[in-house]
């Protein structure tokens, strides 16, 4: 596995964005108010963040997030393309990437990358049903998200896809078939945001109106769930799952609505393990009342459950007196094995 790159996120709040998306406020979720970027800044904060990585040998990534990056004017592209490709020269940083909106992915948009050292680049398709895009206002079609990875991958790039179960139109099964249709197209990884309504967005308008009713927390996750489980299937790494918890975002009335919680990513992995551990359980004979649940060290958190929520749950659903979590590096990641019964250790 390729080691995890240092990320230096640079933020390009809603700049080169067509219009703004109905529950789009990039100010709240990046904390950054001002629309502009210099290629000085984007040398400071590369510099600064160059500071913070101190020794350690992970590749290093210039990342442009929070805007539609192809969807700047071209000399302001180049500009800050130019910027990051003087580090990649001076061996600082290995690679570039950035965020875009499929309708601004051509031959041609791509074709003009070729001088930099990107290797990554993330699409927000959101979703692949076309009326939900509508009612979104995204202002472009899943056909365009399919053109703009068929592009990408022509030319060799990693592709990342964004998308946004809950958004207004959106029912379950229109989720679900984002999730197949969004495999179908084999990107690299996903990332998985359930819509929240977010302060001053026309979303916030239509919650406050009756018009739109955003997921529960409970079937956020049980959604994100099967999307997850949908993708891990198919070898396609989910590598986010909720919105990054920024200090702005948990501002109070930053978020008005929706199925947020700070650690909803570890929300998800406690139900698949939830899920894990219950079918290990139904599958034992003669269970008993004390039990074992082995799992690799790195398991121990998400097979227990914020506050201790899995153990409750199971210990009630199978009747049992005792059930003991042992960390075992032996359990491949992602498994679960039963002691039954407990193997009690004496002194
Ligand atoms: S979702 Fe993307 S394209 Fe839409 S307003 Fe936000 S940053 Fe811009």
């Amino acid at each position: 596995m390729s080691p995890k790159p240092f990320i230096i996120p640079i933020f390009i709040p809603h700049m080169g964005c067509p219009h703004r998306c109905v529950f789009c406020n990039q100010t709240s979720i990046t904390g950054r108010t001002d629309q502009t970027l210099s290629p000085e800044q984007v040398r400071a904060r590369i510099t600064e963040f160059l500071g913070f990585k101190g020794g350690r040998r992970s590749p290093v990534e210039v990342a442009f997030y929070g805007g539609n990056f192809l969807g700047l004017p071209t000399s302001s592209r180049m500009s800050l393309l130019d910027e990051a490709q003087r580090f990649v020269e001076k061996g600082q940083v290995e690679s570039i990437r950035f965020s875009t909106r499929p309708d601004t992915v051509t031959e041609a948009s791509i074709e003009a990358l070729d001088p930099y050292s990107i290797r990554v680049i993330e699409v927000g398709a959101q979703s692949m049903d076309d009326t939900v895009l509508r009612l979104s206002q995204r202002g472009h079609t899943a056909e365009d998200t399919r053109r703009s990875v068929e592009v990408l991958k022509c030319r060799g790039l990693r592709v990342g896809l964004q998308i946004m179960p809950g958004l207004p139109g959106d029912t379950s099964e229109s989720i679900l078939e984002t999730g197949l249709r969004v495999a179908e197209l084999k990107p690299d990884f996903v990332r998985i945001y359930p819509t929240i309504v977010v302060t001053k967005t026309l979303l916030e308008k239509w919650y406050h109106a009756g018009r739109f009713k955003p997921l529960s927390l409970p079937d956020a996750v049980e959604l994100t769930k099967k999307l997850y489980l949908l993708f891990q299937a198919r070898g396609i790494s989910v590598i986010r799952m909720g919105l990054q918890a920024s200090s702005s975002l948990l501002e109070p009335g930053s978020i008005v609505a929706g199925p947020f919680h700070p650690a909803f990513g570890h929300l998800v992995h406690s139900a698949v393990f939830l899920d894990l551990a219950a079918r290990e359980l139904q599958s034992q004979q003669g269970l008993s009342k004390s039990v074992g649940l082995r799992v690799c060290p790195r398991d121990v958190p998400r097979l227990v459950g914020l506050k201790r929520s899995n153990i409750k749950q199971l210990i009630q659903r199978f009747c049992l007196e005792d059930l003991q979590v042992l960390p075992d590096p032996a359990v491949p990641e992602n498994k679960v094995k039963v002691e039954n019964p407990l193997k009690r250790v004496c002194c």
